[in-house]
């Protein structure tokens, strides 16, 4: 990513303050389809429409702060997912990202399977009609409860995250009659390029059981002993957001070597490889992330070059993409309150919504990009922080934006790329309702989460 300060200056500042921000863009109307939902365009009129409704529309209807969700390019990208992988691979859609029952019925339409980590995403998925063979369960600290329902349920696989772990979903399996596929996951020692909290592949953190020193040899070991359990194969998630495949190509290549352990050690050829999520997508321009086909291809060479090289039977592989499918699909329409020129500062534009609704800005530094939407200007480019409406200095949900300098109370502003890890992350912060989930496709918007109100969150508050 290379940003750089642009030497044209702000209209409110003289200085322009210090950040991180490209050059102001020629056209502040445009929208860039690589951060935009694909059927968001700009009407005649100069508002912006999704799936054929102007978001003036959307906002009267549904209110501010709002997530909309374009239900075509998430099916399409869900699609293009699953066609790019081919019959002999599986693609698990990590729930995490944004579950809910329309978005669990999309998803077994069009024949992706689902990732879960929680009793909670689990209810979700089986409640929607997800059969339970296509459900991965993961998490590093899954409870007896948890192992229970997901054994239970009959979930295709379970990937263990550790010693304990492996005892119980034997223990519990033996209990209910049954043998349970599983997977071990490990962390194969890959720095990801990527945020430290959201890098899973270095030894030194909570998830998986390291290749190094022997111990998922171990694991293999003893999962292999257990009568309750079947293991098929090996799983790795080496982080999110990447967009380089060097971290993919090592990771798979130390799990091949594993692979090939087994073999030697036992006799048995583990039909299985997983590799996981964390593929990039657009937050701003800046960013280039790889198309499904391409990174199927590179992915499917990479380990049958590896095993060829072990003389092993190519595994069947799957991933877990979470953000790559969901991410692009959805932006958060917000109003603009308050617009605060702080001379020779910078200028704050507060919307409706804030941290509550996206804490990525706050937690991993993200970038987002924004836009007007319920209206074209042809003011000139204004450099502005968008931020949110908590008591938080740091509650930012745009750090560094060019906006329209005739920005004003009652404009509708929107933030592409919120599909993944927003509604999911969101919270009651300052006893905020969480915004709702619209989904729109073909003319028709529909909401498939309903706004919180203050009266759901009186009736937690029973003292
Ligand atoms: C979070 C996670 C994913 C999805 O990551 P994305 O970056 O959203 O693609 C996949 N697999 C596992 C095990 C995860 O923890």
């Amino acid at each position: 990513m290379s940003r750089s300060a642009h030497p044209a200056g702000p209209r409110h500042a003289d200085v322009l303050p210090e950040g991180h921000y490209s050059a102001p863009p020629t056209d502040l109307n445009a929208l860039d389809p690589k951060v935009w939902a694909r059927t968001v365009g700009r009407g005649d009129d100069g508002t912006v429409t999704v799936g054929g409704i102007p978001v003036t529309r959307l906002a009267e209807e549904f209110g501010t702060p709002a997530y909309v969700l374009d239900e075509t390019d998430f099916r399409a990208r869900a699609r293009a997912w699953r066609t790019a992988f081919g019959p002999d691979a599986d693609v698990y859609y990590a729930g995490k990202a944004f579950l809910s029952r329309a978005v669990v019925r999309w998803l077994t339409e069009e024949g992706l399977n689902l990732d879960v980590c929680s009793g909670g995403e689990l209810a979700t998925a089986l409640s929607a009609g997800m059969p339970a063979e296509r459900i991965a369960f993961h998490g590093n600290n899954k409870s007896a409860e948890e192992i229970r329902r997901a054994v239970s349920a009959g979930v295709g696989r379970i990937v263990l995250d550790s010693f304990p772990e492996i005892v119980r979903v034997a223990h519990t399996a033996r209990e209910l009659g049954v043998r349970q596929k599983v997977q071990i996951r490990v962390t194969v020692g890959v720095e990801a390029h990527t945020h430290e909290f959201i890098a899973t592949a270095h030894e030194d953190q909570k998830f998986g059981i390291p290749l190094a020193g022997g111990r998922a040899a171990e694991a293999v070991r003893r999962a292999l002993q257990l009568d309750g359990l079947e293991l098929t194969g090996i799983h790795s998630h080496i982080g999110s957001q990447i967009f380089d495949m060097s971290g993919f190509e090592v990771a798979a290549q130390r799990v091949v070597r594993l692979l090939e352990e087994v073999r030697d050690e036992h006799g048995v050829e583990l039909p299985e490889i997983d590799l996981g999520g964390g593929l990039g997508i657009a937050y701003t321009s800046d960013d280039d992330p790889r198309e499904p086909h391409e990174i199927a291809k590179a992915l499917t060479e990479i380990v049958t070059r590896a095993c060829e090289a072990a003389r092993l039977a190519t595994p069947r592989i799957s991933v877990e993409p979470g953000r790559a499918v969901v991410g692009p699909t959805a932006f958060t329409l917000y109003e603009v309150g308050t617009v605060k020129q702080l001379d020779g500062l910078r200028t704050y534009v507060s919307v409706d919504g804030g941290m509550s609704d996206n804490i990525r800005t706050a937690l991993y530094d993200a970038e987002y990009s924004v836009a007007l939407v319920s209206r074209r200007s042809d003011a000139a480019p204004m450099l502005a922080r968008v931020v949110g409406k908590h008591c938080e200095s740091g509650d930012i949900v745009v750090k560094d934006a060019f906006l329209p300098a005739d920005l004003a109370p009652g404009d509708l502003v929107a933030v592409p790329a919120t599909g993944a890890y927003c509604r999911s992350m969101a919270s009651n912060y300052n006893h905020v309702p969480r915004p709702p989930v619209v989904a729109v496709a073909d003319g028709a918007a529909r909401v498939i989460v309903r706004r919180e109100t203050e009266e759901d969150l009186l009736r937690l508050d029973v003292g």
